[in-house]
């Protein structure tokens, strides 16, 4: 492990979260000086500079002390920090290199080979399925990056992975210099973020990141249905293996005429065995299988490809991906509430089997509703907008479908979707914003929207 770069001078973490916290423990384990800091003041972010001091870490909670941050020798972010933020914009206007929590790990990870996925949707899917097939086929592995666990945490273990899956956001892109994957995944492009970034085009540069350094022996994964993803692989250095789920002919793709998944000349399984639903996820079934396979030749092996086969049957949907939650007084609950954008609330409506009751609402993100407006109207679902965004969403689809804006509480929007939807409906939490103006995160609003379902109208 080069630890020369750490070593030098004192190192800033910024964000006590748990990745920050992973990067503190990492880092002193290297024997770097740190100093670390987190403008929140909550009993979770004591707890943890609690335990970063135990370790020797300077610790500030509820201030940052930007003359320190300053003097730096480099700054280590938590994917949460916007790079705006006051430590970020004071420590780059110094001079001082900022990086991610991912180059930290990377950087003690030396010879660990890894599948990074980026796309706007879809990429916890697909670096979840990757780990699940590479385990299949015999090998360690750990899901890591913006899926939950931090890099450090690995860099950390007494006996390290075989392989990595990384989930990669567009933050995290921007801030991973060395980023450089055994095979790289692009699972789509949509507009998002566009609270955190001015265009879309700034967005999508920071995806473009990925290919930074794309050599002769690189190996990409990309979605042939994507025009924006092909543009922006058309001229990407290495070998580009393409999949479609609409049937283009390509490295990976849904044979229709056998209904089967067929990647690298193998049928793999008929579309129904995935236990997942829609036609987004065939993709993703796809995208994880030509990923793993062309990761090293013996995963091409016919054992392998008997393997792979067995996992992708065997493989559920994450929690708040499109999860039925249960069947209750003859109406079907969907939580999608990771939908927090335009393009995967769609898919999700275009995955839809029964007449549809959609929950869309939330902290608008800057995207307009316009483009839900042909799958609402075409099967006839029905709206409830609700929360900040309500206003815009009305704005968007009225006269367009059939929208209902309902004002208060969550409890209120449930309220409303158990006296409007009928028997042989579903009721899809798929939001299309963010989670923000009513719970701390999309997961805490997809647990709202499950137990609101299980336990009726006056839950
Ligand atoms: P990400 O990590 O990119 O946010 P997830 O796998 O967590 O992706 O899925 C996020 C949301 O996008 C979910 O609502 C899911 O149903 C939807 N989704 C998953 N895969 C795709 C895809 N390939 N295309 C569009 N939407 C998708």
């Amino acid at each position: 492990m080069t630890t020369a770069r750490w070593t030098t001078g004192e190192v800033a973490v910024i964000g006590l979260g748990k990745s920050g916290s992973a990067s503190c423990a990492l880092l002193r384990r290297m024997g770097a000086q740190v100093y670390a800091s987190d403008a929140a003041e909550s009993e979770a972010t004591r707890a943890r500079a609690a335990e970063a001091a135990a370790l020797g870490v300077a610790v500030d909670v509820g201030r940052h002390d930007l003359d320190r941050i300053a003097r730096a020798s480099v700054v280590v972010a938590s994917p949460g920090v916007p790079p705006q933020a006051p430590p970020l914009a004071h420590a780059r206007a110094s001079g001082v290199e900022v990086i991610g929590e991912v180059e930290l790990g990377l950087s003690a990870l030396p010879g660990v080979p890894y599948i990074a996925i980026t796309g706007t949707n879809g990429k916890s899917t697909v670096t979840a399925l990757v780990a699940h097939l590479l385990r299949a086929i015999g090998h360690t592995a750990e899901a890591v990056g913006n899926i939950g666990t931090p890099v450090c945490e690995i860099a950390l273990r007494a006996v390290k992975p075989a392989w990595l899956s990384l989930e990669m956001s567009s933050f995290q892109l921007h801030d991973t210099p060395s980023i450089n994957p055994t095979v790289g995944v692009l699972t789509n492009l949509a507009p998002d973020h566009l609270d955190r970034y001015d265009s879309v085009e700034a967005y999508y540069a920071d995806k473009a990141l990925l290919f930074r350094h794309a050599g002769r022996g690189s190996r990409w994964v990309v979605n042939a249905d994507d025009p924006a993803s092909l543009e922006m692989t058309r001229d990407v250095n290495g070998v580009v293996a393409r999949f479609s789920a609409t049937g283009r002919l390509c490295d990976a793709f849904v044979d229709r005429a056998h209904d089967t998944l067929v990647v690298r000349d193998a049928p793999l399984v008929r579309r129904h065995e995935l236990q997942l639903l829609g036609a987004h996820n065939s993709a993703n079934a796809l995208a994880a299988a030509l990923a793993v396979m062309l990761a090293a030749p013996a995963h091409e092996s016919l054992e392998s490809a008997e393997r792979i086969r067995e996992a992708l049957r065997t493989f559920r949907a994450l929690s708040h991906r499109l999860e039925p939650v249960g069947e209750y007084r003859h109406v079907l609950w969907i939580n999608d509430s990771k939908a927090t954008n335009v393009a995967s609330a769609r898919v999700a409506l275009e995955s839809m089997t029964r007449p549809t009751v959609l929950l869309l609402g939330g902290r608008h993100k800057g995207e307009p509703y316009h483009s839900l407006i042909p799958v609402i109207a075409k099967h006839g679902y029905r709206v409830l907008a609700y929360g900040e965004a309500a206003d815009i969403i009305m704005n968007d689809l009225m006269g367009h479908a059939p929208v209902e804006r309902v004002t208060g509480s969550f409890a209120d929007v449930m309220r409303r979707a158990h006296a409007v939807a009928r028997p042989g409906d579903a009721v899809l939490l798929a939001p299309a914003c963010s989670s923000y103006d009513m719970f701390n995160n999309y997961e805490e609003r997809g647990r709202a929207f499950a137990e609101s379902a299980r336990g009726g109208p006056g839950a």
